[in-house]
């Protein structure tokens, strides 16, 4: 018997992980909440920092590129990245913590200090040549913005199945079809668009897609798909004939669906750790309330059915926590992780919903007033349980990990 070991496990954070969230709290502190605090409420709420079609103001654009722009002079912004892409190169786990914390911060324009769907992500890390200097690295500077643009009005989870093509002519390649609730597709310097290249019949489901680089000018804006709790950020791509070069495939000719999967796991864990910031954040908050807060001649939070709620949402926080420490690890240890990273997905997400839910229902009537933030983070927790693989494609995936569905 071996006595007082770990048995190999360890919830230890090692002092460059402390180092790097200390130091981003204090930029959050100087360099984002100035900026924040600025803007007010346009940011938040939806009647203030809109067009009527949609778009973003200006104002609000301008204050989420300054601190995207502050973030990356400051070394935060793409860490994840490889050192040789101009990131940190920190570990997945970091990577983690830190989307965590930047969201216990409740979920407002910090967000934007940390690279979201307008950032690079790892497919970005196949640009050769000249695509690094034009399209990588001043994303990785965050002087570029992206967009990854995959679902079409007929297929959503069922993207490989994509009506959109891309036809070689000469060494120009045409683009044809539609995207739809493209993140930042209205802003983007350029976007990454998934197109199929080669028939499924002779390419199989997931092979015979390629994606393509196109750049703001050259695609067309459709409507704006506006969520609620994410107006503005969303729009059509409408392809018609648009023509771009050869050097605009990004990696390989009809690999590129593969390539995307490679990369699930780490888009799982990015908002897998957004959902348990969130819900930590919501579950300090609400236990202020809840002590401070009277009826009946004693503070609410003595009422088992208050108390209750806060208990249980804390207690599926800590799960959804400890599933995304584990997914982080796994993935710097180089393991497989389809199942892992669809576990806390789906959990971590269901886990904001109710908790979320349960910071509306302890605060009153205050919970849904619209200067609180409590029905905002409502409708992100259900946007994220519907992005990046719905609940159902979740589940489905943890069925066939076990083998219970083929
Ligand atoms: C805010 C927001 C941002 C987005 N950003 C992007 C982006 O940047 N890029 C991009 O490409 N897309 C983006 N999307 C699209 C998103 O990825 C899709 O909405 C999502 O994949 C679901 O597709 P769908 O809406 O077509 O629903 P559908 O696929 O039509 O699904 C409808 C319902 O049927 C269920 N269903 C479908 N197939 C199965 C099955 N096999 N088993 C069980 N149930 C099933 C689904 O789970 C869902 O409940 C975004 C969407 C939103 C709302």
């Amino acid at each position: 018997m071996v006595a007082n070991t770990t048995g190999g496990v360890s919830f230890d954070t090692d002092e460059e992980t402390e180092l790097i969230l200390d130091s981003l709290d204090e930029f959050i502190e100087r360099e984002v909440e100035p900026i924040v605090e600025e803007l007010g409420d346009v940011y938040t709420n939806p009647r203030k920092g809109h067009h009527e079609n949609g778009r973003w103001t200006d104002e609000v654009l301008e204050a989420r590129e300054e601190i995207r722009r502050r973030s990356a002079e400051g070394g935060f912004y793409a860490m994840n990245l490889p050192e040789d892409a101009g990131g940190e190169g920190v570990s997945p786990v970091t990577w983690y913590r830190a989307k965590k914390h930047l969201a216990s911060h409740g979920g407002g324009l910090e967000r934007y200090a940390l690279a979201g769907p307008e950032g690079p992500k790892p497919l970005l890390l196949q640009a050769e040549g000249e695509q690094v200097e034009r399209y990588l690295e001043p994303t990785v500077r965050a002087e570029k913005s992206t967009a990854f643009a995959q679902t079409e009005p007929g297929y959503g989870s069922d993207s490989p199945n994509m009506e959109t093509t891309a036809e070689k002519d000469g060494d120009e390649w045409v683009l044809n079809g539609r995207k739809q609730w493209i993140t930042n597709a209205p802003y983007a310097d350029f976007v990454q668009l998934f197109a199929r290249t080669t028939p499924q019949e002779e390419a199989g489901r997931y092979g015979g897609i390629t994606c393509f680089i196109v750049e703001r000018d050259e695609y067309e804006l459709g409507s704006y798909n506006n969520a609620v709790g994410a107006e503005g950020s969303q729009a059509e791509i409408i392809l018609d004939d648009v023509r771009v070069p050869d050097d605009r495939v990004l990696g390989e000719v009809d690999e590129a669906f593969y390539a995307a999967m490679e990369f699930l796991s780490l888009g799982r864990l990015e908002l897998g750790a957004e959902a348990v910031g969130y819900g930590e954040y919501l579950l300090e908050d609400a236990t202020e309330y809840v002590t401070e807060r009277e009826a009946f001649g004693r503070s609410i939070g003595n009422f088992q059915q208050v108390s209750s709620k806060l208990a249980q949402g804390r207690a599926k926080t800590y799960a959804a926590d400890a599933a995304g420490l584990k997914l982080a690890w796994k993935m710097a240890e180089g393991e497989r992780t389809v199942m892992d990273s669809s576990i806390l997905k789906w959990f971590a997400t269901n886990v904001l919903w109710e908790v979320a839910d349960a910071a509306v229902q302890v605060h009153g009537a205050n919970g849904l007033a619209e200067e609180n933030p409590y029905m905002d983070i409502v409708h992100q927790a259900r946007i994220l349980r519907i992005v990046e693989g719905t609940d159902e494609i979740q589940l489905n995936t943890i069925a066939k990990s076990m083998g219970v569905t083929e």
